[in-house]
């Protein structure tokens, strides 16, 4: 296990506050996940946060949703009263919890709500028909005022890719809080680069040639504007979702250096697991297992401290789904 899993208190991760059980919602209910609460929370130390509610908006309270038209920013605004218009509110609590929240390594999110909705929140024309959909207003919000947080929400993480990526992404900036922004330097920067590398190339091999070639004269900028462009593109890049295709790409790559220390059946015998994995027969964990195996024995540091070999808690069991 790397050392960035080690967090005692566990890593922070803000979530809608009705997922974690509060009777928040607009009819004084909830949405408790058992997911989050009975197997993330092993791992994440949970902030909830509901927007509505530190808006001033009371429980029960009367429904809200979005209005406007498409390419507009959407307006929140009473179901029943749409003279309350809480666009305001809701933006300025927002934009505080954002600028508060610094810490936080990803935010887990209500799907359908006005506010905590990621995407498809249905927005309204003012004479009340459905219009087209955007995201919730707490979102965008975070979008705008912490743009490399991870979000994604809890029922889309049924959606056994999409959650890994989602937590993928929460441990990459964990260890980029961690190691790179707690005490900055260039050579932090090149260091954190260097042990994502591989994961990087996973998800989007165009970044991680780019951001390649930016680093070589990194050196030569501010170490801010270095550090603030490469956060942004890093975490953009691990929010595509990698493919089998690119999965097996990277692995090849991994696999280029052992082959010198391995005998020929061995190497066989990797180079079938990558290519059943690539077909669908197997899940991940199958080659890589394989290769952690070989890589403790025969890798080298460089090769070692890769992350896409084990950027997650093993317990979790991500990569037996994907
Ligand atoms: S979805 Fe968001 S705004 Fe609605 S009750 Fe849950 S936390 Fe509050």
């Amino acid at each position: 296990m790397t050392e960035q899993h080690d967090s005692a208190e566990g890593i922070p991760v803000g979530i809608s506050a009705c997922l974690m059980g509060e009777q928040v919602r607009y009819n004084g209910g909830h949405k408790r996940s058992r997911y989050c609460l009975e197997v993330l929370a092993e791992r994440f130390r949970f902030e909830p946060f509901c927007p509505e509610l530190v808006a001033g908006l009371g429980v029960p309270r009367d429904p809200i949703r979005l209005v406007g038209a498409p390419g507009e920013e959407p307006r929140v605004v009473g179901t029943k009263d749409p003279s309350l218009d809480v666009t305001a509110r809701l933006a300025e609590v927002s934009a505080t919890f954002a600028d508060q929240h610094r810490h936080l390594r990803g935010f887990i999110l209500m799907k359908g709500s006005p506010s905590c909705g990621l995407e498809r929140v249905k927005v309204y024309h003012a004479n009340g028909m459905p219009s087209h959909s955007d995201s919730g207003a707490f979102v965008r919000a975070l979008r705008r005022h912490f743009p490399e947080l991870p979000l994604e929400e809890e029922a889309r993480m049924n959606d056994a890719v999409l959650r890994e990526n989602f937590i993928t992404r929460v441990y990459a900036f964990d260890d980029w809080k961690r190691h790179v922004e707690a005490d900055p330097s260039h050579h932090a920067l090149l260091q954190f680069h260097s042990r994502q590398k591989y994961l990087l190339m996973a998800h989007h091999v165009e970044a991680y040639r780019e951001l390649g070639r930016y680093l070589a004269d990194a050196g030569n900028r501010p170490l801010d504007e270095a550090m603030g462009h490469y956060l942004g593109r890093f975490m953009a890049a691990l929010a595509r979702p990698a493919t089998r295709k690119t999965h097996a790409n990277a692995l090849m790559h991994v696999f280029g250096y052992l082959k010198r220390a391995l005998d020929s059946e061995t190497k066989q015998d990797l180079l079938a697991a990558i290519d059943d994995y690539r077909q669908g027969h197997v899940h991940l964990a199958v080659p890589i297992r394989m290769i952690n195996h070989y890589v403790k024995r025969h890798g080298s540091a460089y090769i070692r401290a890769q992350t896409y070999l084990d950027p997650h808690p093993y317990e979790l069991g991500l990569r037996n789904a994907i």
